[in-house]
């Protein structure tokens, strides 16, 4: 069997390990374990790489742990904003979507812009009317509601201040992504999030932004990252893995390293990301104290973790 791989993330960030309590710890977990399972269920199968970010996305933003989909952050005029976006490896193409409200599953509407539109990235009410016309699930205001989520927004409400999800004492963890290599060679990048509490209205991040928040090439590596959007997009962090490698020869590894604890921390690129190579290497790094994250290598046990 050739290699394959999956890993996934539920975002990263100050993390108090004082306030994870076991209980708490272990449902995290679950969902980790059930995204990177069900992915390496698509992989095992002979699968493709891209089924599989889109099928754990989905399982985490279906999750209201997390800060995608369904446990979305409120922006500043109380709305879920949601970015999302995938990219695959072998022809380079790629779909996102921006500021997209009511979607149930954004990650795949990513996708139905990489399939049926000429397009790589739509926003707004040109991809809330795209959901439409192509039948993709939607849901009420109410879906989205969440009552810890209300209480952290209440606390920025009306300031100038937006905050990572993860770096809130009321621990709802944030945005979500996935990267696979199947055993075709093929690898495949997946990012979905609700952004930062109290954001500007139509703020867009690094997640739904090719090369910032998600980057796959079948050359190198696939990575999907999580962190402070702004200073991802400065950095181009995801595509400046690829670039390591493919011209600075760097091994996954490396290329990682450097961009998370060289390249962020100068521009307050709080974060971190995971990453799968050709071989079907897996990294998952961060520069601060925690990231939920999880990861299959073949179909070898399914592990997750969010401190270092
Ligand atoms: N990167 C996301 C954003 O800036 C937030 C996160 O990863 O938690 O929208």
């Amino acid at each position: 069997m050739k290699p394959f791989a999956i890993a996934v993330h539920g975002g990263a960030g100050t993390i108090a390990r004082a306030e994870m309590t076991p209980a708490r710890e272990k449902s995290y977990r679950e969902a980790l374990e059930e995204a990177v399972r069900r992915g390496q269920d698509v992989l095992q199968r002979g699968g493709h790489a891209l089924d599989a970010v889109e099928t754990a996305v989905r399982v985490l933003e279906d999750s209201p742990h997390f800060n995608a989909g369904r446990g979305s952050v409120f922006n500043a005029d109380g709305q879920h904003e949601m970015d999302a976006s995938i990219m695959e490896g072998t022809s380079l193409r790629a779909g996102a979507v921006a500021c997209v409200h009511n979607v149930k599953n954004p990650v795949s509407l990513a996708r139905l812009v990489m399939e049926k539109s000429p397009h790589v990235l739509l926003s707004g009410m040109g991809a809330f009317e795209f959901a439409h016309r192509h039948k993709v699930m939607l849901e009420d205001d109410q879906y989205f509601f969440d009552q810890f989520r209300y209480e952290q927004w209440q606390r920025t409400r009306g300031t100038d201040t937006y905050q990572l999800d993860h770096s809130d004492e009321d621990r709802k963890y944030g945005t979500v992504g996935a990267v696979a290599l199947d055993q075709q060679g093929g690898l495949a990048a997946a990012t979905s999030t609700g952004g930062m509490t109290n954001k500007q209205f139509q703020r867009i991040g690094d997640s739904p932004l090719i090369g910032a928040g998600t980057y796959a090439n079948n050359r190198t590596c696939a990575v999907s990252c999580t962190g402070h959007g702004e200073s991802f997009i400065r950095a181009v962090a995801a595509h400046e893995v690829h670039a390591r490698m493919a011209h600075g020869g760097l091994p996954l590894v490396e290329a990682v390293r450097q961009v998370v604890h060289e390249v962020l921390p100068p521009l307050e690129g709080d974060g971190g990301m995971i990453a799968v190579d050709t071989n079907g290497h897996v990294v998952l790094d961060f520069n601060c104290t925690g990231m939920y994250r999880g990861y299959a290598m073949g179909g070898g046990a399914v592990e997750s973790a969010i401190f270092r």
